[in-house]
């Protein structure tokens, strides 16, 4: 898989959601800018795909390896408008497993299991 083949719009908007929140690359949690390309991206290619878009001045961050901190620039923002149009990032079902996961490790953890299965359901994951 190359970057050609991850498509830039739901990365935008994945970003365009999050602004202003801290956005990484497989790091596992819900700021996992992963979510928003094809399962099956591996992740020197996750990190090529934001590299092109921050060539290109439509984000920021750092693309070293680090934990980037990557955010949708004002470029970016109008770029999405201009070619995309209106519209939101639709959360998957990888992104609310692990916003429920992130939720239930904030409380008690030995209510945690309880809780965290009673969600999947709720959410039919
Ligand atoms: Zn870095």
């Amino acid at each position: 898989m190359q970057c050609k083949d991850v498509p830039e719009e739901p990365v935008l908007r994945f970003l365009q959601k999050r602004l202003g929140r801290f956005n990484s690359w497989c790091n596992g949690s819900i700021s996992d800018v992963a979510l928003a390309m094809p399962d099956d991206t591996p992740p020197k290619v996750v990190l090529r795909k934001i590299s092109g878009l921050m060539r290109r001045g439509l984000v920021d961050g750092c693309d070293c390896g680090c934990a980037g901190s990557f955010s949708i620039t004002q470029k970016g923002q109008e770029y999405l408008l201009a070619k995309y149009g209106e519209g939101e990032w639709e959360e998957t079902e990888a992104y609310r497993l692990r916003a429920a996961i992130e939720q239930c490790l904030k409380q008690d953890p030995k209510d945690a299991v309880a809780k965290l299965l009673e969600l999947v359901a709720q959410e039919g994951l």
